[in-house]
């Protein structure tokens, strides 16, 4: 089979970044034309994309209120393996540390615990802290000060600030793979998780396609997005019509993208700008 991959840069991302789409596209097409597999071509792709300090992922993440980094980022392959972390701090590709989980019995670890198995797993000590995201974390804090919050109670609709990034692909062997990788969106409460690290919600891959999505966090998981797409595809709906089914369920003021990968194509939503990259400018073939 023809091997087929996409990245993004995450809702709201806009064409300055889309270089960096391309060159993580490329990298990890590199991966799949030489035979590899797609749940490795998707972690190399994400690596370049994490180590892109304009992306909000591994370096140059987002600060949760109180100044520290804590990152999110998931895998999962078509035989319904996966790995994730969230809330890991202190690493600088959380993608690889969710490769290390990928290989544990279990599916995602958290927190402080997260971290010390990554030490574990000989993943340096790095701060992914950069002068942007210590600015971003100046202009959330100046609007809490004035009173410009995005009320919690509001959940977020108006906040528009994003950049999870993430892969799907699907490799010469016809086997599938998703994975994602974020530092948050704006105004996170330390702790808080999203849903790029929660199988389902952030990304999903089976037998029969491969999906990762980006966007209000606290939404998608309500919705259980990428499972709800993989199952339009599963049922025999082209990837395209099923990323559209996705996006319908949320309402426009709720930024929301989509990118999704099956046997005979790939489709990609979103209701915001969002950099991706497609290695086959077709979407069905
Ligand atoms: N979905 C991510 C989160 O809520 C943010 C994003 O996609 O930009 O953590």
């Amino acid at each position: 089979m023809r091997p087929l991959l996409l990245t993004h840069c995450g809702a709201g991302s806009d064409a300055s970044v889309q270089d960096a789409a391309e060159i993580a596209g490329m990298r990890g097409m590199e991966v799949l034309n030489r035979g590899g597999r797609a749940l490795d071509a998707v972690v190399e792709a994400i690596v370049v994309l994490e180590d892109d300090p304009r992306l909000n992922a591994g370096t140059g993440s987002r600060m949760r209120v109180d100044g520290r980094i804590q990152m999110d980022a998931a895998l999962m392959a078509a035989n319904l393996e996966a790995g994730c972390v969230a809330a890991i701090e202190g690493v600088k590709n959380p993608i690889r540390v969710a490769r290390d989980v990928f290989a544990t019995p279990h599916v995602l670890l958290v927190g402080d615990d997260a971290t010390a198995f990554a030490r574990s797993k000989g993943h340096a000590v790095f701060d992914p802290a950069t002068p942007e995201s210590r600015r971003r974390l100046q202009e959330s804090l100046a609007k809490i000060r004035e009173g410009k919050l995005p009320r919690y109670a509001r959940k977020w609709k108006t906040v528009d600030l994003h950049g999870t990034v993430g892969a799907v692909a699907r490799d010469r062997r016809g086997r599938f793979a998703a994975g994602s990788s974020t530092g948050g969106t704006a105004f996170m409460l330390p702790g808080r998780v999203g849903d790029s690290p929660i199988v389902g919600a952030g990304l999903y891959a089976g037998p029969k396609a491969a999906v990762t999505v980006t966007g209000i966090g606290e939404e998608i998981m309500k919705r259980v997005l990428s499972k709800f797409v993989y199952d339009r595809i599963a049922e025999g709906r082209p990837p395209q019509a099923a990323a559209n089914r996705g996006l319908s369920l949320f309402p426009e003021d709720v930024s929301i993208g989509i990118i999704a990968v099956s046997a005979g194509g790939w489709g990609e939503a979103s209701n915001r700008d969002m950099a991706f990259f497609a290695s086959s400018p077709r979407r069905t073939f």
